[in-house]
């Protein structure tokens, strides 16, 4: 008899963002005339930079060609793609990565939610709440957790980030194998700090656990104290990875494309305490389960990190972190607190209230669609998530219309 893996039953019923869409299609329903502005899902509404559009065409021309056509490429990417990565992202910051440590991938999400098939079942995974959940689901998926109870998975190691510790989280008391850090993060718009961030280095090096740093809104970084890479902390390569993406940077979203870097020094352990590569366990991973990118794909990836493609994807993410400004400003005129908006472009808004509740409000009162903070964990209970990836007049009249604290 085939049988299911058991642990997808413990998985809470309705993903956030297919509650949200139920929700607001009942609205629309219910009030076809009403004009609905969506600042809740974290997707780009810019099209893709032109250098990658003709990057994109030129490829695709090679493939109607037998002598430029491509096939299977290499599991960890092509060379020119992971050259240009290096130079652009690393070098340029004085940061010493080799083009065989980046792994290019069709997604932060695919590399974030596979990368805990590396270890061993029985390990103590710590997590960020509010979190980006698909940290969490792949381990319930994997069977590292027991059941969810009063809003959380038995077994998970939850790492609070409230108004409290101002949104970074502090060292916790049982030590974790495995800790997910998001910063900029998704979804309460928190930069990290290298001081903050050598702190969690330092704890993993004395532990032997390992970070797996998502920077998936690392072009959004501004301040120029706020470290781009996880590599800029000391230490950092024996027990750090770090994912990027192409999504948010360059509006990749619908395009795919995305990168993992794997240190040739970061291991984890076998039960002697023996070190193996994970650069190696990974490679030996993608090339079993993945193949690669498609060919135009990488070169319209490999557009971005030219000098004009590097312009222009800076006009995309200062686009985006004006209309974050403009949300900011507005919501404090209104009376709200709010953290992010900075470096980031989520905004994390005290809402006062239940924050469906509150979703419910905005949508009814407003016509406007948050993500509700709850959805992010319980320590997202009592906020909502508004991103900045809209069109300025959308976001304009969205603020136009805003209820006002308190509700
Ligand atoms: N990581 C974080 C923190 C995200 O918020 C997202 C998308 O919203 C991703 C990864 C997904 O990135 P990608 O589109 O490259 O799969």
């Amino acid at each position: 008899m085939i049988r299911v893996n058991e642990n997808y039953k413990k998985l809470k019923a309705s993903y956030l963002f297919a509650e949200i869409s139920n929700r607001v299609s009942e609205f629309q329903q219910n009030n076809p005339d009403k004009e609905l502005i969506k600042l809740g899902i974290g997707d780009v509404t810019k099209a893709l930079p032109d250098s990658c559009i003709k990057a994109f065409h030129k490829a695709v021309d090679e493939m109607a060609a037998d002598s430029s056509f491509m096939g299977y490429g290499p599991y960890e990417g092509y060379g020119f793609l992971r050259e240009a990565i290096v130079r652009t992202d690393f070098e340029s910051r004085g940061l010493e990565i080799s083009e065989n440590e980046i792994f290019v991938s069709d997604g932060a999400k695919c590399d974030s939610g596979n990368i805990q098939e590396l270890f061993s079942n029985d390990i103590e995974v710590a997590v960020q709440d509010p979190v980006y959940p698909v940290y969490v689901d792949t381990n319930v998926m994997a069977g590292r957790t027991g059941r969810w109870e009063n809003g959380r998975y038995e077994g998970l190691i939850y790492l609070d980030s409230t108004e409290k510790n101002n949104f970074f989280p502090e060292l916790p008391d049982k030590k974790p194998d495995l800790i997910y850090l998001c910063f900029p993060n998704n979804p309460t718009g928190t930069a990290a700090t290298k001081e903050q961030l050598q702190k969690w280095i330092d704890y993993a090096r004395e532990n032997r656990s390992l970070i797996i740093y998502d920077a998936a809104y690392e072009s959004f970084i501004r301040d120029r104290e706020i470290p781009h890479s996880i590599f800029e902390i000391e230490g950092a390569k024996e027990v750090a990875i770090e994912m990027r993406s192409l999504s948010k940077t360059a509006g990749f979203t619908g395009t795919r494309c995305a990168y993992t870097v794997i240190p040739d020094e970061c291991t984890a352990y076998n039960p002697d305490g023996t070190p193996v590569s994970l650069k190696k366990m990974w490679l030996r991973r993608q090339s079993t389960k993945f193949n690669g990118v498609s060919y135009p794909v990488q070169r319209a990836a490999e557009a971005v990190y030219s000098p004009q493609g590097q312009k222009e994807i800076r006009i995309l993410s200062d686009y985006y972190l004006k209309n974050a400004g403009i949300i900011l400003t507005g919501l404090k005129k209104l009376g709200y607190t709010c953290t992010g908006g900075k470096n980031s472009p989520y905004i994390w808004v005290k809402a006062g209230i239940d924050s469906w509740d509150f979703f419910d409000r905005l949508l009814t009162e407003s016509g406007i669609v948050c993500t509700p903070g709850s959805g992010f964990g319980k320590c997202g209970a009592g906020y909502i998530r508004i991103s900045a990836f809209n069109s300025r007049e959308n976001v304009i009249r969205a603020m136009d219309r805003f209820i006002s604290y308190p509700v």
